[in-house]
């Protein structure tokens, strides 16, 4: 719970031109989350479990909320606890995360849950560097963890507590740059109340549901802003100001459609991306003619276009790769867009 909230002369400097009270800039906000917050399954008060907010911030990056609340919950439900996830079979961590994406996430929360278990006897560590040291922590999640779990000071500042301070700030450089992005992280940082005053977690939470809800991308809505008096935006749509993006990539992946006595050829992936998933045999030479299956999906600054033509029975199996019986195919781990093409391929075939 925050103390009393005293008067304070607004802080304004070249480095901190914040426009008003601090102080009642934190508490404005944070009545508004209270009152307006969404009821998310990970936002528990007070306190959040250190676990569940893993699972959650690792969730959340590079996936859209609404998407992630189910698979969140599935999840707290087959991994309830940091002990379950440790114990747990690497082929069960990544079937659960199946049609998340990035699957190294995954297998990091999966390598942080064991070594919490077997480093920490299960209890989450609290120091900020204890945390950062966990496999597939960097300083945003820490950050998050830290605030969000024990209350510390540190602001993780994602898109959206990025966009929410450039506003506030009417910043015009470009935050997508090292120095942009490091001015933002500063500002933010000095906007915390101290150890002694508490409440960060509630303040770094509200700044992201202000951008989330109110501060939002295309059309803030600044009429219904609870802490516009504060802000010295005067085109708010056309910030945070970014770098103009490099042009996507485009690749070609073909893939054979290869069935036997009921089974289809699947091959296991050993390289770092989606390692230990399954995906249709990649075809050695590239195929014309028309696919029986094709789709597109986004691979980082890539578009990857995944054609799937008919394959020939190899005469021998590589290492990596298995025969599986059609319905066993729903419970073997499989990348989405290759899981797409599959169950494309088996409707066209029934
Ligand atoms: S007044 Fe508008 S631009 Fe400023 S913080 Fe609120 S929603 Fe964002």
């Amino acid at each position: 719970m925050a103390p009393p909230i005293k008067p304070q002369r607004p802080p304004h400097s070249e480095k901190n031109p914040f426009r008003g009270d601090i102080r009642e800039f934190r508490s404005a906000l944070t009545d508004w989350f209270l009152e307006n917050g969404r009821d998310l399954p990970w936002r528990t008060f007070p306190p959040r479990d250190p676990y569940s907010v893993l699972v959650s911030e690792i969730m959340l990056q590079q996936t859209q909320v609404a998407t992630v609340i189910d698979y969140y919950e599935r999840w707290m439900e087959r991994f309830p606890d940091i002990q379950a996830l440790a114990a747990a079979p690497e082929n069960d961590v990544l079937h659960a995360w199946q049609g998340l994406g990035y699957y190294s996430r995954a297998r990091n929360l999966h390598a942080a849950a064991k070594l919490i278990a077997r480093d920490y006897g299960g209890a989450f560590p609290q120091k900020a560097e204890r945390i950062l040291a966990l496999p597939g922590v960097g300083p945003y999640t820490a950050a998050a963890v830290a605030t969000f779990a024990f209350d510390m000071p540190t602001p993780p500042v994602d898109a959206n507590i990025l966009r929410v301070a450039a506003r506030l700030l009417d910043y015009r450089k470009p935050t997508d740059s090292a120095a942009g992005l490091s001015h933002i992280r500063d500002i933010a940082q000095q906007w915390q109340p101290s150890a002694e005053e508490g409440g960060a977690g509630i303040f770094n939470e509200a700044l992201m549901e202000l951008g989330a809800l109110v501060c939002t991308p295309r059309t803030p809505l600044c009429s219904a802003c609870p802490v516009r008096i504060f802000c010295r935006a005067q085109e708010p749509e056309t910030l945070p100001i970014k770098r103009p993006r490099p042009r996507k990539v485009e690749l070609e992946e073909h893939c054979g459609w290869i069935v036997r006595d009921g089974q289809v050829l699947l091959e296991q992936q050993t390289g770092k991306r989606w390692r230990g998933l399954w995906r249709l045999p990649l075809l050695t030479e590239p195929h014309s003619g028309i696919p029986l299956a094709a789709l597109t999906y986004p691979f980082t600054h890539h578009r990857v276009s995944l054609s799937v033509f008919p394959g020939t029975t190899p005469l021998f199996l590589t290492e990596n790769q298995r025969w599986f019986p059609f319905p066993e195919l729903e419970a073997v781990p499989m990348t989405a867009p290759h899981r797409r093409a599959l169950r494309k391929l088996l409707l066209d075939k029934s």
